[in-house]
């Protein structure tokens, strides 16, 4: 038995102000793909220990992902589900494909990318080709895709710790609907609600009792996968918000009976989907006056994994009107981190700092301090953490002592030159930074840091900042998603 593996994976932010092109791709090909993958905790990890376990041979044909931002340019999309569908419809011995999509994909002229690559895929490999998909957590599944894939396996956890089963128990079903085991039916209920990001930790309530649910289910004879996506509220997309993706043997009306049940609990949970996050200054106050430290502030309006621009300054300026010390801040800024390496360590610089990409995440400020380091950016995570990958590059990287004038005063700010998600305490402990001598770190992000920033913070405040991300973004801004989501009725009652 030979399966393909790929991936073709994005999360599209339709707020964000620069759009993804072919150059923010990482591409893999070949050989290069279970190199890269084998491992880590990612999907593709599950696809490759799949080939031992299932007894199938692995044809790895290809592989792109970028860090979630704008939606694809009609260019971009183009070239690479070109090349994927190339890849397959060279890979004529094949009994099956396990592909890796994101579920929350948009490009320029297809708002649901994902369906559209998945339909192309199906052109190809005919009606009858197993065909197993692997989402994230945060997908937004059309009814379109559901019509063209053998099964859909979605990550049941957030912070994505589960990954490598995802992809595991996606290898499983290929492997034995390939060897005439079983028949794969899909079923879906989209709950009509906007499940907000901030109710997206799976590990608490009000969504633990409903996971815990999915995994019950999935044990029980005759179902093969149930799935549980929140949605990405980033999206201006129809299809926008959680989704019940059950998939059985051979027996729909079960599929569609669990997934009602399970979409019934989220619509049992509506009424608690109500906000109440702290704004910035109210946080950053919480942080300075506490005892739990360090505390991490997760500054959700520039929440880097879900496509925003990495250098927003509201928390810093916040940080520094207040006076607080201990702080650790990281912002992407290539500019500055120029002009520290022409400086130097030990020197002291003048650096206009951050709130440069757009202006959705605060000014640019004015910062005057000391390199402290520099670094090549280059670190590696081995615990299971977010988004499972192993190996990151944050491209050459600066810390700035900023108002140091004694050690235990002022804060440290690390410049970076890629923009790059909070998944990895090791962002700031390969720069030299120890997290538990500091008092406050800020990430920019919403669950995903949990996973790394947990085990070393005594507390975590969620913060309610603007941006590309904001948390609680008015439905007036959006023209595609359902205005029916029972969140929004509220809105349009009052
Ligand atoms: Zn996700």
């Amino acid at each position: 038995m030979r399966i393909c593996i790929a991936e073709f994976s994005h999360e599209s932010n339709t707020f964000a102000s620069i759009p993804t092109t072919l150059n923010d791709f990482s591409s893999l090909e070949g050989r290069e793909i279970g190199d890269h993958y084998a491992a880590t905790f990612h999907e593709i990890a599950g696809f490759i220990a799949g080939a031992r376990e299932f007894d199938y041979e692995l044809l790895p044909l290809v592989s792109a992902r970028a860090t979630p931002a704008g939606p694809l340019t009609a260019d971009t999309y183009e070239a690479l589900v070109g090349r994927l569908v190339d890849s397959i419809r060279g890979a004529q011995s094949a009994d099956g494909l396990l592909l890796a999509l994101h579920g929350a994909m948009v490009s320029e002229g297809y708002p649901h990318a994902d369906a559209e690559t998945v339909r192309r895929v199906r052109d190809v490999v005919g009606p009858d080709f197993p065909l197993v998909v692997t989402h994230d957590f945060h997908a937004n599944v059309p009814e379109q895709l559901l019509a063209n894939v053998t099964a859909l396996v979605i990550y049941k956890t957030n912070p994505h710790i589960d990954q490598r089963e995802c992809g595991l128990l996606a290898a499983s079903i290929i492997a034995r609907t390939i060897r005439g085991e079983v028949k794969p039916l899909c079923a879906m209920v989209k709950p009509e609600v906007v499940l907000n990001i901030v109710f997206h930790n799976t590990g608490k309530p009000p969504l633990l009792p409903i996971m815990d649910a999915a995994v019950e289910l999935e044990k029980q004879s005759g179902v093969l996968a149930c799935s549980v996506a929140a949605g990405y509220q980033y999206a201006d997309v129809p299809w926008m918000g959680p989704s019940v993706v059950v998939v059985t043997d051979n027996d729909l009306s079960l599929a569609k009976e669990e997934a009602a049940r399970l979409g019934q609990m989220i619509w049992d949970i509506r009424d608690r989907l109500i906000l109440n996050v702290p704004d910035a200054s109210t946080a950053v106050e919480q942080a300075v006056n506490t005892d739990a430290t360090p505390v991490a502030l997760f500054e959700m309006g520039d929440n880097i994994g879900g496509g925003s621009a990495g250098d927003a300054t509201i928390l810093l300026k916040e940080l520094m009107d207040q006076n607080a010390n201990g702080w650790v801040v990281t912002i992407y800024d290539p500019e500055s981190v120029k002009i520290c390496a022409r400086a130097g360590i030990g020197a002291t610089v003048s650096l206009m700092v951050g709130g440069k990409t757009d202006d959705m995440h605060g000014s640019t400020l004015q910062i005057t301090g000391r390199v402290r380091t520099l670094h090549n950016g280059f670190f590696e995570e081995t615990e299971r953490r977010h988004g499972g990958r192993r190996y990151w590059n944050q491209g050459l990287t600066a810390v700035v002592e900023v108002g140091k004038t004694r050690p235990d005063k002022g804060g440290l700010l690390v410049l970076n030159s890629i923009r790059t998600t909070p998944q990895s305490i090791h962002q700031i402990t390969c720069v030299g930074i120890q997290p538990n001598q500091q008092r406050i770190l800020i990430a920019k992000g919403s669950i995903a840091p949990i996973a790394a920033y947990e085990p070393v913070c005594k507390k975590i405040i969620n913060v309610d900042t603007p941006g590309a991300t904001a948390v609680n973004r008015s439905p007036a801004e959006y023209r595609h998603a359902r205005k029916t989501l029972y969140e929004w009725r509220q809105y349009d009652s009052k």
